[in-house]
């Protein structure tokens, strides 16, 4: 079966289908140009003489020890401003409003979706979106942390604000976590796009699924490919697009 073939697979699926999950990965998010931090060189620190891995750079234990290295990598390479929803989140957007997409759960933290117009969106890793002040809880967007000066301070109370974006070392939200687990509990048909890595907590996530049509769309194969109903490899935002058009 060739991509158009599997498009059109695609799109009569969407069309049986009433309770879709949308599970997506950080593929969904550099087709609207948002490249993955976990690809980029890290951070060399001068005043440490070290250099440290992305990992290492979104940690809790940097975020407390190294605050003004943490907000210097942050805002290089997890903070895009400008960047505006893809025909994927477009599409996904649509279906909600159709009535047959019940949820999208992410693990971006661009806040694109939304931005596309989805009002069930489960983050599970946050978003760069929401800052908060880590003394008295004052709001603060995104521009806010990337307009300042090294270390975002509160204008209220002084206090660090820390995005509200999970950090490794951090647990996820329980809430985020319980809803997406009933969403995709309780879906037909499940989508897992923009991710080749089906690890924890994503792979966790999945075998909740009990639905009839497992989808997965990735440019390049998954090691979940064999136990899905349909696989397209090919780029997401072309994929949904074509198959919205279809429908
Ligand atoms: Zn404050």
């Amino acid at each position: 079966m060739g991509t158009e073939d599997r498009i059109a697979e695609l799109a009569k699926i969407l069309n049986e289908s009433s309770r879709i999950v949308f599970f997506g990965g950080a593929g969904v998010s550099t087709a609207s140009g948002i490249p993955d931090f976990r690809s980029s060189d890290g951070l060399y620190s001068k005043k440490l003489s070290k250099h440290f891995t992305p990992e290492e750079a979104v940690s809790h234990s940097f975020f407390v020890r190294h605050t003004e290295e943490f907000y210097d990598f942050y805002k290089k390479n997890l903070v895009y401003p400008d960047a505006k929803p893809n025909d994927c989140h477009i599409a996904l957007a649509k279906l909600e409003e159709m009535g047959k997409l019940t949820a999208v759960v992410t693990q971006n933290i661009d806040g694109l979706h939304q931005a596309a117009g989805s009002k069930v969106v489960y983050e599970l890793h946050g978003s760069v979106l929401r800052n908060y002040c880590m003394k008295c809880h004052e709001f603060y967007d995104d521009k806010y942390v990337t307009g300042s000066e090294g270390i975002p301070t509160c204008k209220k109370c002084g206090g660090t604000v820390k995005p509200d974006v999970v950090l490794y070392e951090e647990g996820l939200d329980d809430s985020v976590i319980s809803g997406a687990v009933r969403a995709i509990s309780d879906a037909d048909t499940l989508i897992i796009g923009g991710t080749s890595l089906i690890v924890y907590p994503a792979a966790g996530l999945i075998h909740y699924f009990k639905g009839k049509n497992l989808v997965l769309i990735n440019k390049s194969k998954t090691s979940a490919d064999s136990s899905a109903d349909l696989v397209i490899n090919d780029d997401i935002a072309m994929v949904m697009r074509e198959a919205l058009a279809l429908m």
